[in-house]
């Protein structure tokens, strides 16, 4: 099976858990982009916009996420973005350590079959998935860093940027560094039209 078929699979059984454990009556979000991927984002979870459309990031945060991703030279359709959790949590509340537990196969298999090169944490959660519990990060966002075969490159939430001016100097500044770190030919060769065509 060919990667976009193995994607769709994994959100195919998304939608099969009825939303976990969050119950019946949400929109599946199981992420989107290109199978073929160099780069992967993870937020953190759906939104009320999420929900409504069943995909990831395309509220307020996802505006400002969006925009940094196509102002560094890359097409939304050559990076994949998705969540740690793949419903909208009740309330926007935090995600519970059970919650992420659920999904993580889901989230597992996603990278797997990607295979990005690069890993961009956003927020807490996402980070924690990769550097463990007690990081602050504050003390490492935008700072690059092998983890088996992939190259983690942990970043601040976008809503986090969007509630205070200094978040967002930084927020912007590691999308920068970002873009110098995927842009180096080791870490990205571009996507040839093959694999844009998959998507
Ligand atoms: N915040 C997230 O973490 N993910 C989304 O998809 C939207 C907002």
């Amino acid at each position: 099976m060919n990667k976009k078929k193995l994607l769709d699979q994994i959100a195919r059984e998304i939608a099969k858990t009825n939303g976990g454990p969050y119950g019946k009556g949400l929109k599946p979000v199981p992420g989107e982009g290109n199978p073929e991927a160099q780069i992967m984002f993870i937020g953190e979870g759906p939104g009320f916009y999420e929900n409504q459309q069943g995909r990831p990031f395309v509220g307020v945060s996802g505006r400002l996420l969006r925009k940094s991703i196509v102002e560094s030279g890359w097409k939304e359709r050559e990076v994949f973005i998705t969540n740690i959790v793949k419903f909208r949590p009740p309330e926007n509340r935090d995600p519970t350590p059970a919650e992420i537990e659920f999904f993580k196969p889901f989230l597992d298999r996603q990278i797997e079959i990607i295979n990005p090169k690069v890993i961009v944490t956003l927020g807490r959660f996402s980070m924690y998935k990769f550097l463990g519990e007690g990081v602050s990060i504050s003390k490492v966002h935008g700072q690059p860093r092998k983890i088996d075969k992939y190259t983690i490159f942990p970043m601040f939430h976008p809503a986090a940027a969007l509630r205070a001016t200094g978040m967002m100097n930084q927020f912007l500044e590691d999308f920068k560094k970002l873009r110098e770190l995927v842009n180096k030919k080791e870490v990205l060769p571009k996507p040839n039209t093959e694999q844009l065509n998959l998507i």
